[in-house]
């Protein structure tokens, strides 16, 4: 039988979930669409009662409605009620079920890469929804010590006192001030959205150690000033795009229940970027 889809959020123009799923029903042959509904901040309530009369049976959600969605959920998995955020709904018969996804989507290029996190030190740019998902990953694979730095110093030091009561060893500080010295980390990350307008990257990555790996979540574009700088220093890279498929394989995944065709994702995403 036939499954409908969709990713909700404003703008939603641009967004290049419907290509990646799309792709996947191609290359296995299922009979599934995917659409991009817009959905305005305000709306949301009244957008999610259209879904249901459509009985779709699963959608994304983004920008701005990843943390409002979950007072519309009547289930949530473990990491939705971690994160505190959502990003992947099912519906059964009305019933809606809440996951977040960006937390094994940002994950997966390390275990792709058997790249440990375990015991490392770590440098994570930014404080906002997605460095949550993130610092609940790294609290998962237990690091060693996070440091999170950010424009707002405020929004940095909840952010820690939130990595430590999942049982992560965090301290916070500036942008201006962690750049100082930055041998000291093994994988440093840009959680920050430097990058989506072409911007230079948000620190200089000068003193980082060559062997360290350089993670940029911004997936748009895909060579950031931030990328740049970390390739010039020798770092290994991992690019925003693979976050953004690790994710949708997962809501793939929790969808149909079967094995998503990574490589048919893939090739429509860097062919749509
Ligand atoms: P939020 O709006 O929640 O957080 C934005 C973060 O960027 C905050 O830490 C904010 O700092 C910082 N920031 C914004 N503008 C500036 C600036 N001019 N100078 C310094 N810091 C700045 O966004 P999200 O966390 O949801 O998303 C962040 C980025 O990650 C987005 O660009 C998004 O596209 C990308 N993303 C990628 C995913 C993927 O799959 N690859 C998944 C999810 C997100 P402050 O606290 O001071 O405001």
């Amino acid at each position: 039988m036939s499954k409908t889809f969709a990713v909700i959020g404003d703008p939603i123009d641009h967004s290049l979930s419907p290509n990646i799923h799309s792709a996947a029903f191609r290359e296995l042959n299922l009979e599934n669409s995917y659409i991009a509904y817009k959905i305005p901040k305000g709306e949301l309530k009244e957008g999610i009662e259209a879904l249901k009369k459509i009985k779709i049976d699963g959608f994304n959600v983004t920008i701005p409605h990843k943390i409002e969605m979950m007072k519309y959920l009547d289930k949530m998995d473990e990491t939705c009620s971690i994160i505190g955020a959502v990003n992947t709904v099912t519906n059964n018969e009305g019933i809606l079920k809440g996951y977040n996804t960006d937390m094994d989507g940002f994950l997966d290029p390390f275990k792709k890469k058997e790249i440990q996190i375990k015991d490392k030190k770590i440098l994570l740019l930014g404080a906002g929804g997605a460095a949550r998902a993130i610092v609940t990953g790294f609290a998962k694979e237990k690091a060693r010590h996070l440091t999170i730095a950010n424009r707002t110093l405020e929004n940095a030091n909840s952010l820690a006192q939130f990595a430590n009561k999942i049982g992560l060893d965090a301290n916070a500080t500036t942008l201006e001030k962690v750049e100082i010295n930055l041998a000291d980390f093994d994988i440093i990350v840009n959680a920050t959205s430097i990058g989506l307008k072409n911007e230079l990257s948000p620190i200089s990555l000068e003193t980082i150690k060559p062997e360290s790996v350089v993670y940029d979540i911004i997936y748009m574009p895909m060579n950031t000033d931030f990328i740049k700088k970390a390739k010039e220093k020798g770092a290994k890279i991992i690019y925003g795009y693979e976050m953004l498929l690790g994710q949708a394989v997962r809501a793939f995944e929790i969808w149909n229940g079967i094995e998503a065709p990574y490589n048919a994702m893939k090739k429509a995403l860097l062919g749509g970027v």
